[in-house]
């Protein structure tokens, strides 16, 4: 059933890795279609477009990041953008993926790292994620999953007791901006992120910082309030948030996609501007680098 390992570059600094070098892909032609779709269902394949070994970034140590296909968003800065559609990924089985994670357990034990589940969006795949995450736990591994939580009501209780860590992206504070920057509504964030608090489960808040279109000081005040709500939902919940300023890293993607980028001449912001907008973050209390 499985092919060969895919063998590609060595991951690079892009922010979606490199491939999915040295993990078992599933060749579609030997698989029937209603069975993948049975299995997908099952959560025992996913459509993942590449994994990456990082550190200090997507949660605390050195971490085996996991990219899934899929999302129902359309940021206008989305870093991502060639993991939006769930077919443009690759099928993985639950069980290699989960072969690759405990390879590294000692890499993880040694540095306080694990697992992160990110995309796209993962939890269009919650099955799928649902395993990985049982079978990370299983092997003692941190867990951290790296979601805008628009799909928040697709986690079930179980997969959220087997997560340490969410990272979760609150991408505006006002519903108008959110809607402007995304496409979709910002209340089903809100929910789940309320549901982690009372579940108590730790989040990490990102909030990427574009001039022009997410630094309106209103815009930015009523993030920090989202965050400093779920603080007082649960004391310690929100352990930090990260104010992430904008690049123009996926520029040559959206160009290789052949799509409009609205944000072809924004101007990262300023590392003054930036510091300003964390203090609005400390100012509640919150602890924000
Ligand atoms: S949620 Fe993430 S992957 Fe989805 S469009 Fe936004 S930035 Fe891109």
């Amino acid at each position: 059933m499985t092919a060969g390992p895919v063998l590609l570059d060595a991951p690079s600094r892009r922010r979606a890795g490199a491939g999915l070098r040295g993990i078992e892909t599933v060749d579609p032609a030997e698989v029937d279609r209603s069975d993948r779709l049975a299995m997908m269902r099952s959560g025992e394949l996913g459509s993942v477009h590449s994994w990456e070994l990082v550190t200090a970034v997507d949660g605390p140590g050195t971490r085996l990041t996991v990219f899934l296909s899929g999302c129902p968003l359309r940021c206008l800065y989305c870093h991502n953008p060639d993991t939006l559609a769930m077919k443009d990924g690759e099928p993985v089985l639950a069980d290699d993926l989960l072969a690759r994670v405990a390879r590294y357990r000692g890499i993880f034990s040694a540095t306080g790292g694990g697992i992160t589940l990110s995309g796209g969006e993962v939890l269009m795949q919650p099955a799928f994620a649902g395993r990985i995450l049982r079978g990370a736990k299983e092997l003692g591994v941190h867990t951290t999953l790296d979601t805008s939580g628009f799909l928040g009501a697709n986690a079930t209780d179980a997969m959220l007791d087997d997560t340490d860590l969410v990272l979760l992206d609150i991408k505006s504070g006002d519903e108008d901006t959110y809607r402007r920057v995304t496409g979709r509504s910002l209340a089903p964030t809100l929910r789940f992120g309320r549901r982690l608090a009372e579940r108590g489960v730790t989040v990490w808040v990102r909030f990427v910082l574009v001039p022009g279109l997410t630094d309106d000081p209103a815009n930015v005040a009523a993030v920090a309030r989202h965050a400093a709500d779920l603080e007082s939902v649960r004391p310690g919940t929100v352990e930090r948030v990260e104010v992430l300023p904008f690049h123009q890293m996926a520029r040559d993607k959206w160009a290789a996609l052949g799509r409009d980028y609205e944000l072809d001449g924004t101007e990262p912001p300023t590392p003054e501007g930036t510091e300003a907008v964390r203090e609005v973050f400390r100012a509640h209390g919150l602890t924000t680098y």
